[in-house]
């Protein structure tokens, strides 16, 4: 299994950290609905996206808060803080058996996201 870097410019996320790191424990990124498969970057969203000022989203937000002991460990180790990555983009070259990926970093961005659609797995290249 791999595990990419996730940075993540959409500083509108209950998740985001300054620093384009995510706190989230695990992100999945799929195709946005209604459309089975993704053939550009803007296709594909981050399902944990939660905006800041929903208070209802912040349950969620709390739930999937990375506050075990791999965050404490990487403020000790000074390493970068990433979640684990599922990805369901299955047309992406990137993609591997197992919905994960295997780039060595991602990038989530999304201007002004206000929902999931509005957020994009920018590292996204087609297969074809
Ligand atoms: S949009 Fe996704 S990758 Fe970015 S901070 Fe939120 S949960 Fe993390
Ligand atoms: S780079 Fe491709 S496989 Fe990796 S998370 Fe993004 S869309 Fe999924």
């Amino acid at each position: 299994m791999s595990n990419p870097l996730v940075k993540c410019t959409v500083d509108q996320c209950t998740h985001y950290m300054p620093g384009d790191q995510c706190m989230a424990a695990k992100i999945t990124v799929y195709n946005d609905e209604m459309k089975g498969t993704s053939s550009k970057a803007q296709d594909t969203l981050c399902k944990a996206f939660h905006h800041r000022k929903t208070m209802g989203d912040m349950v969620g937000a709390l739930h999937n808060a990375n506050i075990g002991g791999s965050v404490s460990a990487a403020f000790l180790e000074g390493t970068q803080i990433t979640p684990a990555v599922e990805c369901f983009v299955n047309n992406c070259k990137h993609w591997q058996n197992g919905n994960y990926c295997n780039a060595q970093n991602i990038h989530v961005t999304g201007s002004n996201a206000s929902k999931t659609a509005d957020t994009d797995c920018e590292t996204f290249e087609s297969e074809k």
